[in-house]
């Protein structure tokens, strides 16, 4: 099974679940875990999961601009592939 490395309490563990945003290493960038783009450009090696918006902005990580990220972002797993739910209020 997959093993993603997020960000927690300030170390980088091994996690079932990949959190929120997916960041780039090399880039410093954070995104969506559904950024067309992260997923095209990152080679896995160079993915790391975060499970807040803080946690991201802390570790010097700064929002993509193509997929514009939100703090309220949630995410279900369908179909096999993590993807972004509806927020609540509807
Ligand atoms: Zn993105």
């Amino acid at each position: 099974m997959t093993r993603y490395l997020v960000l927690k309490n300030g170390k980088f563990v091994r996690s079932r679940i990949p959190g929120r945003y997916a960041g780039n290493v090399t880039h410093r960038i954070f995104g969506r875990l559904t950024c067309a783009s992260g997923l095209r450009l990152m080679h896995a090696e160079n993915r790391v999961f975060f499970l807040t918006w803080e946690d991201a902005v802390a570790a010097g990580y700064r929002p993509c601009q193509k997929c514009h990220p939100e703090r309220s972002d949630r995410y279900a797993r369908r179909d096999g592939a993590w993807q972004l739910i509806a927020k609540t209020g509807g």
